[in-house]
């Protein structure tokens, strides 16, 4: 897809939806990590059912590292893979209180240095809580990427760099947000809803659903 095509691409996503966010619930750079520790590999909205009286429980690192996996796990048991991230959960609470004085770090090293924490996490983070031009790329971006043309690539890594090199680079922080959102909602796994894609006229996909099932 030509770098002019894959701009206006994005921009259709962005003037339909201009102050995009997370649906994760979250309330500092902490519980943010938390959520999307907890999210690999499962919904935001299971995430959300679970995540508020965790929070209430434990709001920060050194609360969080006091609960530990034992007590982390009560509150995550719906989530899918609950008892490896109670684990991660509570060894990266005790990191931040151990190594970062209590606070996330704004860096990627350090957050991938941190249990759990893998180059998509960081992303996220590095994204949402400090406001720098990451990609995470999760499944809906790599199926999105590579359906529409956009960012085709075998693995997240490259659908991340193409990304990066392809979004004009004020719409790049948000970019991360458009395409998760399209992808969830429109751009489906078993179903693309084309005919209300507001990229559709950018998009290089040959089997557009162009009507909805009758
Ligand atoms: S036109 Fe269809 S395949 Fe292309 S981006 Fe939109 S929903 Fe996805």
């Amino acid at each position: 897809m030509p770098a002019a095509q894959a701009e206006s691409f994005i921009r259709a996503l962005a003037t339909a939806n201009p102050a995009p966010e997370t649906e994760l619930i979250y309330h500092d750079p902490f519980t943010l990590l938390v959520a999307v520790v907890l999210s690999a590999q499962a919904t935001d909205a299971a995430v959300n059912r679970c995540t508020p009286a965790l929070f209430a429980a434990a709001p920060t690192p050194e609360r969080m590292a006091a609960l530990g996996a034992e007590g982390i796990g009560p509150y995550i048991r719906s989530i899918g893979l609950w008892q490896a991230k109670a684990k991660n959960v509570g060894a990266l609470a005790r990191d931040l209180v151990d190594k970062h004085g209590g606070r996330v770090p704004g860096d990627r090293e350090a957050l991938e240095a941190l249990p759990g924490v893998g180059r998509k996490t960081a992303n996220v983070v590095l994204n949402i809580a400090f406001g720098q031009n990451t990609m995470a790329v999760d499944t809906h971006i790599f199926r999105l990427g590579n359906r529409c043309g956009l960012a085709p690539g075998k693995t997240p890594r490259d659908v991340e760099d193409m990304l990066v090199r392809r979004c004009p680079p004020d719409l790049l922080r948000d970019a991360h947000h458009w395409l998760i959102l399209h992808g969830r909602y429109v751009c489906k796994a078993r179903a693309p809803e084309c005919w209300r894609c507001v990229a559709r006229a950018f998009c290089n996909y040959r089997d557009k659903v162009l009507a909805p099932p009758a």
